[in-house]
């Protein structure tokens, strides 16, 4: 084991500096080790279980022109949908009947869904479904905005960061786009009392050791209550179609690190890992993860919110097989709970 592996574990947290250098230098002895303690660690906050999630996306209609992302507005060649009330609503219903008590409604950027239309939304899903939990994926909006969503009763919301290192930021996304307004519409989520996802991608173009490192720094210092990472995987159609795949091991190394560092984070092994590994929900498990979003969209738009090339959606990535998850979870020895999974506060 290296000299900064035992450091972790001893102290649960590192500098900067030292994170970049362990991002550098890790070597498989050390994510195997890392592996195993951000499970026994796991298990001591959550058990055995992993908690699903039914997502559904609602819009791949986007205002933004984000490099990365498949649906950006300046793809011609997406073929946009959005989804009505009573579309998510029978969504709802099915996952309701499949055992999900969590419910993800994520888009684009879609400037059909106003704070009235959304509320809406929002507060028939919790009076029918008065036991689950409601979480909203949307992106940017104004502080009054988020307030008007959470008292319609939203629970939860995802809204990752990307990349903690502002110049980063601005080579992955248009001028418009800016981390400080990440950061504060994270900051306003927190205030307004949502439960609050961050994130970032692992191997998007131009990322080095120091912006994951400084991806770290923030989890630790921040402490949202869930944090989604993945792999940057490209979309053809977009400016960074030609930039590799980010890496399955690194991103399970990360995963290990921050369950070591933040031990109560929900945290997905998410459909992106899975895209790029044939066993990426399994391993996402192994190295510390605790979440899984199965997709609960319409099957006929599935396919639709392709924000980068082969997103899986069927399989165990579709709510419908979720049998099939259930032994892909099991043969990695956890369990599947009926509730809403919601975060365990240190
Ligand atoms: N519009 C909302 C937002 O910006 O938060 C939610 C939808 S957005 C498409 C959801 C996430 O997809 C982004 O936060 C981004 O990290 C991820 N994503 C987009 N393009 C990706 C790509 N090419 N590879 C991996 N993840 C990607």
């Amino acid at each position: 084991m290296t000299e900064l592996t035992s450091r972790l574990l001893k102290d649960r947290s590192l500098s900067l500096e030292e994170y970049a250098a362990l991002i550098r230098t890790f070597t498989d002895d050390d994510a195997v080790i890392l592996a195993k303690e951000a499970c026994r660690v796991r298990d001591e906050v959550y058990g055995n279980q992993v908690y699903v999630r039914g997502l559904i996306e609602i819009s791949n209609f986007c205002r933004n022109d984000c490099f990365y992302c498949g649906i950006r507005r300046s793809n011609k060649k997406c073929d946009r949908y959005r989804l009505t009330k009573e579309d998510i609503l029978s969504c709802c219903e099915e996952g309701y009947s499949l055992g999900f008590r969590t419910f993800v409604l994520q888009g684009g950027e879609d400037g059909y869904y106003t704070d009235a239309v959304m509320c809406d939304i929002v507060k028939e899903i919790k009076s029918r479904f008065p036991d689950c939990a409601v979480t909203l994926s949307l992106g940017e909006r104004s502080s009054e905005s988020y307030q008007k969503l959470f008292d319609a009763g939203a629970d939860r919301y995802l809204l990752r960061h990307e990349t903690a290192d502002a110049e980063h930021y601005s080579l992955l996304h248009p001028t418009e786009l800016t981390l400080e307004n990440r950061m504060k519409c994270l900051k306003d989520l927190r205030d307004i009392g949502f439960q609050v996802g961050a994130g970032f991608m692992v191997g998007s173009p131009f990322q080095t050791a120091e912006h994951l490192a400084k991806d770290l720094c923030f989890i630790a210092d921040f402490k949202p209550d869930m944090c989604g990472i993945g792999p940057f995987v490209p979309h053809s159609d977009t400016p960074f179609g030609g930039y590799p795949t980010g890496s399955a091991v690194l991103t399970c190394f990360l995963l290990s690190v921050i369950r070591i560092i933040h031990p109560t984070v929900l945290l997905p092994a998410t459909t992106a890992l899975g895209t790029i590994l044939p066993k990426g929900r399994e391993l996402g498990i192994l190295s510390g993860a605790n979440v899984a979003m199965p997709n609960l969209s319409p099957a006929t738009e599935r396919k639709k919110y392709s924000l980068y090339n082969n997103k899986l959606s069927d399989g165990a990535e579709s709510a419908q097989c979720l049998d099939e998850l259930k032994k892909r979870v099991a043969s990695v020895g956890c369990t599947i709970p009926v509730h809403r999974g919601d975060v365990k506060k240190g």
